[in-house]
């Protein structure tokens, strides 16, 4: 941690502030290692170029004194926003960066109110350096990613004719936790027939039919990092030529953002590599989404591929390679893998096959 909070602090300075608060989970775990739902506040840190505090109420001290490390653990009562205002006012700081995507307008008040001084936001501070995953962090995603797909491989021998797609859903989710992860990263995506043209939709009723297509996207968090992982299949038969031709187009796509990965191309130009083939099949304007995210403490974070990115690849960064084809109506197909870039192109994490499969 103490590299960490060095890199920041470094940061801090360069910004012209004298420290750094933060109640972002996602940026409190990465600083501090304590690891927690990403969905509520539960910490608050404050960075001088002297001292790092932690600070947590009773519920998570005994975990924060196990995890913590670099860190000057203080519990707290009362409002957390407020206790840390109070902090940043108590060691005497006058210009205090925080990240704006971290907290709500109301607690930003509570926290301003009792600091009563110059607070700046300046929300990349911490992201950029979560942007290149030292190794341990891509290990962590890469066992994530295998625990997935260990359960994709065990439930997709369950599925039969009337299943609902929730049922599929529960299954995977009751998998992960059995298998050790923490939970899901995101809501899994489970979607028969016709349902698959909604690149996100929510897995329903609808029950498993002959000649469904089948598509799941899913991933479980596991020792505080995410995977992500989306496969399209078909039920004991292909819906049709259309859906051979959009699953081809897609897997091609998806193919050639893989080529084109490696350090000193920009996000833009991997999502065009995928983009223009789409595009040259017909279908240009049914893949409406990026080409990819990042993936690490979040589900989504950066770098991001899309057709607005300028950042430029790095080794050391992970991200998703999901390009999709949707016709409303009729279904659609997305092909997500998970990758690594290295020094000379990338590591693809995702080893389940991308042929078509008939279920
Ligand atoms: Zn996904
Ligand atoms: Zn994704």
């Amino acid at each position: 941690m103490k590299q960490r909070l060095d890199a920041l602090r470094g940061r801090v300075t360069a910004a012209g502030c004298d420290g750094f608060v933060s109640v972002h989970p996602p940026a409190n775990q990465y600083l501090s290692g304590f690891m927690t739902s990403l969905d509520h506040i539960s910490s608050v840190i404050v960075v001088t170029p002297d001292e790092a505090h932690f600070l947590c109420d009773s519920r998570y001290t005994e975990q924060a004194q196990h995890q913590v490390k670099d860190l000057q653990i203080t519990q707290i009562t009362g409002d957390q926003m407020q206790r840390g205002g109070e902090l940043l006012k108590k060691l005497n700081l006058k210009r205090v960066a925080f990240d704006p995507n971290g907290h709500t307008v109301a607690e930003h008040s509570r926290l301003e109110a009792a600091f009563g001084a110059e607070l700046v936001p300046k929300d990349s501070l911490v992201s950029d350096l979560r942007i290149r995953k030292e190794t341990a962090e891509s290990d962590a995603v890469r066992a994530a990613s295998q625990l997935a797909e260990g359960v994709l491989r065990d439930v997709l021998p369950e599925l039969r004719e009337g299943i609902a797609e929730r049922d599929v859903a529960a299954k995977i989710e009751y998998e992960f936790k059995r298998r050790g992860a923490s939970g899901t990263s995101f809501n899994s995506i489970v979607l028969f027939g016709a349902n698959s043209s909604l690149p996100h939709g929510v897995p329903g009723e609808r029950k498993l039919e002959l000649g469904d297509i089948v598509l799941i996207d899913m991933g479980c968090r596991r020792d505080g990092y995410c995977s992500d992982l989306t496969r399209t299949f078909v039920f004991s038969s292909i819906p049709g030529p259309w859906f051979e031709e959009i699953y081809a187009l897609t897997r091609r796509a998806q193919q050639a953002a893989l080529d084109a990965i490696r350090p000193g191309v920009t996000g833009r130009e991997v999502d065009a590599a995928a983009r223009g083939i789409i595009a040259g099949g017909g279908h240009g304007d049914r893949f409406g989404h990026g080409l990819g995210h990042g993936v690490g403490i979040e589900i989504h974070e950066e770098p991001r591929l899309n057709m607005r990115s300028d950042t430029v690849l790095e080794a050391g960064m992970v991200v998703t390679v999901e390009p999709g084809i949707y016709l409303p109506d009729r279904g659609g197909v997305r092909i997500e893998d998970l990758v690594l870039v290295t020094e000379t192109g990338c590591e693809v994490f995702t080893k389940t096959p991308k042929e078509l499969k008939v279920l």
